[in-house]
């Protein structure tokens, strides 16, 4: 006779399994939704020492000066003089953390903008990605 056991819901399985196939379900989605958070949690300590670093304020400052701390998303396409205060990444941290600090990959938006392009991710990341290193361009073709 095959050796059984009980399984932590109380069913008889074999010696060998960990769980029944009703727990062994749980336990996966249990251990897929640990896995997320923790990554979420890595990756929040990450972005979080890199936006307090010295290598970003210096970055930051270099953009912001570089397009005479113009919203470069009001000049452009909404036709506005708008100051900027937020340099925002055009491929986000998460994405491609190697360009964290890539001057190409970086925009300056005033921080209603900056909602405004975070507002546009949500429903065309990649259209509203081209358009932002679109403008780069234009303004080193037409400013530089
Ligand atoms: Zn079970
Ligand atoms: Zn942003």
């Amino acid at each position: 006779m095959a050796l059984k056991k009980i399984c932590r819901c109380g069913r008889v399985i074999d010696y060998n399994q960990t769980f029944c196939n009703e727990c062994e379900k749980i336990y996966q989605q249990e251990r897929a939704i640990a896995n997320k958070h923790y990554d979420k949690y890595i990756r929040d300590k990450k972005s979080t020492a890199f936006y307090n670093s010295p290598e970003w304020n210096k970055t930051r400052a270099y953009v912001l000066g570089k397009y005479k701390g113009l919203d470069l998303y009001a000049f452009f396409i909404l036709r506005e003089i708008v100051y900027a205060d937020t340099v925002h990444h055009i491929e986000e941290l998460r994405e491609n953390w190697n360009k964290r600090i890539d001057i190409n990959n970086l925009f300056p938006l005033s921080s209603s903008n900056h909602n405004v392009i975070h507002a546009m991710y949500e429903k065309d990341k990649e259209g509203t990605q081209k358009l932002l290193f679109s403008l780069l361009k234009r303004w080193r073709e037409e400013y530089e």
